[in-house]
């Protein structure tokens, strides 16, 4: 299968790093002209920098917007008013205790978590609905099934992501166009990492000690029994993202390693 997407525009949310800019890197490496996503601008400029360095002759810029707001994506939807790919990928976690949660906590995680992707699939599905192609990819997370006890408010989020992104799908039904969801398990990256050298100086352990210890103690079940890299994430996202996946449509697409134990 040769996953070519010349010609197509593709926006990732929250792309400065991490699995964002592992799948910006897919996508431009599949031939699209991407737009990286970041809050600031310096960091933006950054990441646009790094992928020409790294992978020269890709097409891509950058557009720094807070998809977090209401006004962040007013600007994103004017800077950039059409796109033929849309992967809401912006996204924050934070262990904390139920209690500990406050009521802020609780809506600033909505607003990041599922509102930045609410707000830009109303701006960019009714163009793809009436060219009669797009392709929207919602990250979820494994969270969405096992709701972890020490972030129920990023389970929250995760669940709402996969209602959001399936009662999309439902509106594009005898079109071209697919609305998707995909679920990574634990994956390190830049904002993992951080949090796993954290638990690494907490303990006193290596930081590769303390991702293993991670796994065994929190993600038990894992068959894959280590942090996934973020490009085994993006792979699964830019086929998605191909026009070779027209057939799915509506799912919730699991890249976690095997954690969640049921089949289906
Ligand atoms: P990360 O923290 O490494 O990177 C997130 C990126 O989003 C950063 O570049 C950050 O600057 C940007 N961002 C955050 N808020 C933003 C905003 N309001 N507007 C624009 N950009 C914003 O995160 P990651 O680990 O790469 O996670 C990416 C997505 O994958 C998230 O939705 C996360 O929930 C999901 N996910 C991650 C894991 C994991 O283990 N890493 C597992 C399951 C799901």
């Amino acid at each position: 299968m040769n996953i070519d997407l010349k010609g197509k525009t593709a926006l990732v949310t929250g792309s400065t790093s991490g699995i964002g800019y592992a799948i910006a890197r897919g996508l431009a490496a599949a031939g699209a002209d991407v737009v990286i996503n970041g809050r600031g601008q310096a960091r933006v400029d950054a990441a646009v920098a790094a992928m020409a360095k790294a992978a020269p002759g890709t097409r891509v810029r950058g557009i720094a917007a807070d998809v977090s707001t209401a006004a962040g994506c007013k600007a994103l939807a004017a800077a950039l008013p059409e796109v033929d790919i849309l992967i809401n990928n912006a996204g924050i976690f934070e262990p904390k205790g139920f209690f500990d949660i406050p009521d802020e906590d609780w809506s600033r995680f909505f607003e990041v978590n599922v509102m930045s992707g609410v707000r830009l699939a109303r701006v960019y599905l009714p163009g793809m609905l009436k060219r009669n192609w797009g392709r929207i990819v919602f990250i979820s997370s494994e969270s969405a099934l096992n709701i972890p006890s020490e972030m129920i408010h990023y389970g929250m989020t995760k669940t709402a992501q996969l209602a959001v992104s399936r009662g999309l799908a439902e509106m594009t039904r005898g079109t071209a166009v697919t609305v998707n969801a995909v679920l990574p398990g634990p994956t390190m990256s830049e904002g993992v990492e951080a949090f796993v050298k954290d638990l690494a100086k907490q303990n006193g352990q290596s930081v590769e000690a303390a991702a293993s210890q991670f796994i065994k103690q929190f993600r038990p079940t894992s068959l894959l029994q280590r942090f996934a890299s973020v490009e085994e994430i993006a792979n699964m996202v830019v086929y998605v993202a191909s026009k070779e996946a027209s057939a799915t449509n509506g799912a919730a697409l699991r890249a976690e390693g095997g954690i969640v134990q049921t089949i289906a």
